[in-house]
């Protein structure tokens, strides 16, 4: 798989291992996913790039860097939500931009209720941020809002993947690498993860 990283860190591996057991409350849930949010949106920012600014300190003048991209945080509603507070603390001057998007739950396609953005693109890269990359047809459908909108960096991250997620975006969208947790086996014939974590809106939210 190409464009598709995984997380290697076994700090992720752990908060993911809490994150599905059935017995975690949602307080506890909502932290996680903020806490791998931020970790997961550390490590998909690598690349982002910088232009030199110079500072003083208290001992000398120092030659240091800022960020040039303007980055938007784009959390598929509503499960997407809950990573927003993590990835922000790291970056907290993001635009957020919300789109709504639900599952028909007869066809499994996506259906868009909200979409708020303006005409003109207002940040260079934008990250989003959906827990469950499991049909792939809510990313595929917020991405071709994004282009449409002119962004040209768009990312991808999310929890947990389904292998048929992955070849959807991959097959629709090459070009926009995908930041996950971790790939599971398969998706059921509900659309649900498994071994996943059940519905990650209900079990933030306490719904379930
Ligand atoms: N959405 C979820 O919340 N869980 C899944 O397993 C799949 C989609």
């Amino acid at each position: 798989m190409t464009n598709v990283f995984p997380s290697q860190h076994p700090l992720v591996a752990h908060k993911l291992t809490r994150l599905r057991d059935i017995r975690t409350d949602p307080k506890r849930f909502r932290e996680l996913v903020r806490e791998i949010a931020a970790l997961l949106a550390y490590e998909a920012t690598i690349d982002l790039a910088t232009m030199p600014r110079e500072v003083v300190t208290p001992m000398a003048p120092y030659r240091g860097v800022e960020l040039q991209e303007k980055i938007g945080l784009v959390p598929i509603l509503r499960a997407g939500l809950g990573m927003v507070e993590g990835v922000w603390e790291l970056m907290p001057s993001s635009e957020v931009w919300h789109i709504g998007l639900y599952r028909d739950e007869h066809t499994l396609k996506p259906v868009e209720y909200y979409n708020k953005l303006p005409i003109e693109p207002t940040v260079s890269v934008c990250l989003i941020l959906d827990p469950m990359l499991a049909t792939g047809g809510s990313a595929v459908a917020t991405t071709d809002v994004l282009k449409r909108w002119g962004v040209r960096k768009i990312k991808f991250v999310g929890l947990i993947g389904a292998p048929e997620g992955i070849q959807n975006m991959q097959a629709h969208h090459p070009d926009v690498p995908i930041h996950i947790g971790v790939v599971d086996d398969h998706l059921n014939e509900r659309g649900y993860i498994v071994p996943g974590l059940g519905d990650a809106g209900d079990r933030q939210f306490g719904t379930g």
